[in-house]
């Protein structure tokens, strides 16, 4: 019964380094978030030493009646969330949610159609290296010259490709996908529609996007983005046409065991998405990255060669053009980790430099407005990293900025 910090003092060390760099600093990588400590507290609970391979009432271990109830309980409240028939909370992650999606709905060697990674797609879309680009035939669609998804050019693929898959969803993209528009191109070519809703599925839950659950044949989520849970992956269907063919590509096509108190704490993140003060949070985030792009395509911005990637943004995040700054992206990355704001480079469509340099940002608010940032800190936040890119910044006083705003919003004050 030794506590972590009497058994282990190095691994103790490095944890508490961790929370006092989240505390102290600004985190705004888009797809990162803060769990609830009730989410922590479920996740670093007792069940994480239970086997229960199989699903609630079907088990394959003894002793499941307890991690029944609780992974039965996050089933029915992630379907009620997002008007789902059919939900899987046991992946892993939202590869392993993708990865067990694409296998129930395909075959190895069928083609998919998806938004290229370069453009703001996601690995599991198609990318080279990865299983959905290694075992299946990829075409890829792209965004036009406004940064819009160019559904002209999706439509024109899907009838000369004639694909299997066509998969709608984002890592870096500001922007609403036309989910109805992707249906009917699915259904002109007899193709399944996949919707990775990952990186918004927090803003869907709010009623703030539009749900893709009703247009697509099956939906994949992370649970720890906009929405805000545990590290953690979903599948949703709007029936149950598929349902056999997705419990068993997660268990036991790519899974064994689910992790029990992953699972129990999505339940617990499941409950805070339903509530009153979740949709407020997320009004917030949006807001927060409205003026975010506002002040980073104000002329004093553009006048260093600051730009945002489709001239705005939708959602809870803002890619930051860097194509016309002295500035990539690694460096404009470094600067503001020298302030105090944690963001990552990106690689802008049609980006000149390589993927590990790129001539962007990926800049997130979900982080921030759960830590309780409002419009006016929101403003002093962009004020912070439009001074930063500049060709001259003054680095202390825009520290000190820094950490006046994350002392009025203090993170995990009893932690
Ligand atoms: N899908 C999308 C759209 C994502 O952006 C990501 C993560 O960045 C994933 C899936 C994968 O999630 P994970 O990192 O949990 O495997």
């Amino acid at each position: 019964n030794e506590s972590l910090h009497e058994l282990d003092p190095e691994v103790a060390v490095a944890v508490d380094a961790e929370l006092k760099r989240q505390q102290s600093t600004l985190e705004m990588i888009a797809s990162e978030n803060f769990a609830p400590v009730a989410v922590m507290e479920a996740q670093g609970s007792v069940l994480t030493n239970k086997y229960a391979e199989g699903y609630p009432g079907r088990r394959y271990y003894g002793g499941c009646e307890h991690v029944d109830v609780t992974e039965q309980i996050a089933i029915d409240r992630v379907k009620a969330l997002f008007g789902a028939e059919y939900a899987n909370v046991q992946p892993h992650s939202g590869a392993s949610a993708n990865q067990a999606a694409l296998f129930a709905i395909a075959q190895p060697g069928d083609t998919i159609l998806g938004l290229d990674l370069a453009h703001g797609g996601h690995l599991t879309h198609g990318m080279r290296l990865n299983f959905s680009g290694k075992q299946f035939n990829v075409v890829a669609y792209h965004v036009d010259d406004a940064g819009l998804v160019d559904m002209a050019e999706v439509e024109r693929l899907a009838k000369e490709h004639r694909p299997k898959v066509i998969i709608a969803g984002w890592s870096a993209y500001p922007r609403r996908l036309d989910f109805a528009e992707f249906r009917r191109i699915a259904d002109e070519v007899e193709a399944y529609l996949w919707v990775d809703m990952a990186h918004f599925a927090g803003l869907v839950a709010a009623g703030l996007h539009p749900n893709p659950v009703p247009y697509a044949d099956v939906v994949t989520s992370t649970t720890h983005k906009t929405l805000g849970g545990p590290r953690g992956g979903i599948i949703l269907a709007r029936n149950k046409d598929f349902a056999k063919k997705l419990n068993s590509a997660v268990f036991p096509g790519f899974q064994g065991g689910p992790l029990e108190h992953v699972i129990a704490a999505k339940a617990v993140s499941f409950k805070v998405a339903a509530s009153e003060g979740f949709k407020e949070r997320q009004q917030r985030t949006i807001e927060g990255a409205q003026i975010l792009a506002e002040r980073l395509t104000s002329e004093d911005a553009r006048a260093h060669g600051v730009n945002v990637a489709s001239g705005g943004t939708d959602v809870h995040l803002v890619l930051v053009d860097l194509r016309d700054s002295e500035l990539d992206g690694q460096q404009a990355e470094d600067r503001l980790h020298e302030v105090g704001i944690t963001v990552n480079r990106n690689a802008v469509p049609n980006d000149p430099r390589p993927p590990m340099v790129t001539s962007g940002l990926r800049i997130g608010t979900p982080a921030l407005a759960t830590r309780g940032f409002g419009a006016d800190d929101f403003r002093e936040v962009a004020d912070i990293i439009a001074e930063t890119l500049k060709p001259s910044y003054d680095a202390e006083a825009l520290k000190a900025r820094v950490t006046a705003l994350a002392e009025k919003h203090p993170l995990y004050p009893g932690l």
